[in-house]
């Protein structure tokens, strides 16, 4: 008896291995848009770490009993610093087998995953990354804009129009109206009218056209399309919500021939 209490002993008192921490990708917001790894993984998970998510039906698939810990960012005002969500990462891979950190499309995409990553790594907890599908490609795609195509469009700029200093100063326009690739920018609702003077400035014409996709890949899906000189005023005025990506480029005409019947819009103008 004093044998096995000893042994017991032994084991608590060594140190608990971490468990896995999962970073996953949601999805552009239709929950089916997420992978299977992905699904497997929420159905899994002891707990979920989560962002503000286009597609919160996901959670409703974590197990009973599931801890779940939302530590979204609304902009400007985070509801936890990135410190701190990375600490939660190691916290809570002590005390459970599997977690799952749970972002918005696709992890490395503007989702700081490479930062929890490196968290992780450093304090010696295994990770494995579970793409997920960008909204920068997958937003456009469900408005009907394919975001290459031959002859039209041989590749695609994405850049956040959100930076520390809140500036738009850090975007190369210049690099973006020189070649013939589709412009997409993330984070940039609150300044469409910014950017698409940043890139006529840059020589890009102002008949170029330009589309903003609000909740794309949810039943709130709205379009708006217009041409570089005019598209801020149409957004406004169809009161666009965030999130929202905006698209520049010639596929954009694309759309009428390439918009399908299940893509979950509601409003187009
Ligand atoms: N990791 C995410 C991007 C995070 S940054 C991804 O890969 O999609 C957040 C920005 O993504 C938003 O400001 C918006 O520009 C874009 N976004 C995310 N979901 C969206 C959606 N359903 N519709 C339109 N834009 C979306």
């Amino acid at each position: 008896m004093r044998d096995i209490l000893e042994a017991e002993r032994r084991t608590s008192d060594q140190p608990r291995k971490p468990g896995l921490v999962y970073l996953v990708g949601a999805g552009p917001g239709d929950p089916e848009l997420i992978t299977v790894k992905g699904l497997k993984v929420i159905r899994e998970a002891g707990c979920i770490v989560y962002d503000r998510l286009s597609s919160p039906e996901l959670l409703k698939e974590a197990k009973p009993g599931c801890e779940l810990i939302y530590v979204g960012k609304a902009c400007h005002n985070h509801t936890m610093g990135q410190e701190e969500i990375n600490r939660l990462l190691v916290e809570k891979s002590m005390e459970y087998e599997k977690t799952a950190r749970l972002k918005g499309g696709d992890v490395y995409v503007f989702g700081r995953g490479g930062e929890e990553g490196m968290y992780l790594r450093a304090h010696g907890v295994p990770f494995q990354v579970i793409p997920g599908v960008t909204s920068a490609v997958a937003g456009p795609a469900c408005a009907g804009i394919p975001v290459t195509h031959r002859g039209i469009a041989s590749g695609f700029h994405v850049v956040t129009a959100h930076s520390q200093s809140d500036q738009l100063a850090e975007i190369d326009f210049h690099a973006m109206a020189r070649g013939k690739e589709t412009c997409i920018f993330l984070m940039g609702l609150g300044k469409v009218g910014e950017i698409a003077k940043g890139l006529m400035d840059a020589g890009m014409p102002a008949a170029t056209d330009a589309a903003v996709i609000s909740c794309a890949a949810t039943p709130r899906q709205q379009v708006c399309v217009s041409d570089l000189e005019h598209i801020a005023g149409k957004v406004e005025e169809a009161g666009l919500v965030s999130p929202a990506v905006i698209v520049v480029g010639k596929v954009v005409g694309l759309r009428e021939k390439l918009l399908f019947p299940g893509s979950p819009v509601r409003r187009q103008s």
